[in-house]
């Protein structure tokens, strides 16, 4: 299998496109440790998935916007586990507001997951992480097509992923990491689910008229993981069903 031997850390791993991203690399023959914020239970349900494809298993309690809990998350699969191979930045935070309502404590509370969550995971990973090892980052469609107001605080955060991705590529470039992004459309879950109140828009703006599902994007993120993608970086994915076209 592509990642045997490897060990992946899935930041939000619980639920959505994170679980089916953990339980994908462990089907690619990862060990895979994931953290959560507040589903334990949750979490407990993708380990045991995931130990029963045969693979080693970990749940970490890591709120993103705590540096120190982030850092210590990946001490800890470090110490579990020997060794980290794959960084996925998948925990975040959604938002819809109106532009002149939305506050700054929302502001500091979007960013502090999805932007500084980010660059700390990846800060405390990039000195352990092995030569040729992997850092994914789910960003957003919203990046490439803001479909409708409301959008601001979220797309700003997530726009923010484009910059930190390409720097980062060549900051760990020399080590033979690669540092790729991926933008999912619509996709199901709870943070989006395919029967809420913004979900008829948003599938129409996509080719097909459907969501995705998470194992359509965690298929992509599997794909920039493997070692037939040892030559993409700095590059977006887009599993967004035709929503940018
Ligand atoms: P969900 O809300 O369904 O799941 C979020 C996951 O992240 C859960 O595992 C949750 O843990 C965890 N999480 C949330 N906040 C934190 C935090 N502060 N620290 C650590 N973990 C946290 O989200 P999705 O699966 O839909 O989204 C995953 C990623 O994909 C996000 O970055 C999102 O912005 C992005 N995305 C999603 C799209 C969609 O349509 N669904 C579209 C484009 C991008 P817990 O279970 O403990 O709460």
């Amino acid at each position: 299998m592509t990642l045997d031997g490897k060990v992946a850390l899935v930041t939000g791993g619980s639920r959505g496109i994170g679980a089916a991203t953990a339980l994908r690399l462990a089907e690619d023959g990862a060990d895979v440790a994931l953290t959560y914020v507040k589903n334990g239970a949750r979490a407990a349900e993708v380990v045991d998935r995931i130990k029963n494809l045969g693979r080693r298993a970990l749940a970490i309690q890591a709120d993103s916007a705590d540096a120190a809990a982030v850092s210590a998350a990946v001490s800890a699969v470090v110490a579990e586990f020997g060794r980290l191979d794959v960084l996925v930045n998948n925990a975040g935070v959604g938002f819809v507001g109106a532009f002149d309502e939305t506050s700054l404590e929302d502001v500091d509370r979007v960013l502090a997951v999805n932007v500084r969550g980010v660059f700390a995971a990846t800060q405390a990973a990039a000195g352990v992480l092995s030569d040729g090892g992997r850092v994914i980052t789910i960003g957003s469609c919203v990046t490439d097509r803001v479909p409708g107001p409301g959008m601001a605080l979220y797309a700003t955060s997530k726009a923010a992923m484009v910059g930190l991705t390409k720097a980062l590529a060549r900051e760990l470039g020399s080590r033979g990491i690669t540092v790729n992004l991926v933008h999912p459309g619509p996709t199901d879950t709870d943070m989006n689910p395919a029967d809420g109140p913004y979900a008829a828009d948003q599938r129409a703006l996509t080719a097909f008229d459907r969501y995705g599902n998470p194992a359509e994007v965690a298929a992509a993120v599997a794909y920039l993981a493997s070692p037939g993608a040892e030559y993409v970086t700095a590059a977006v994915l887009s599993v967004d069903g035709g929503h940018a076209a």
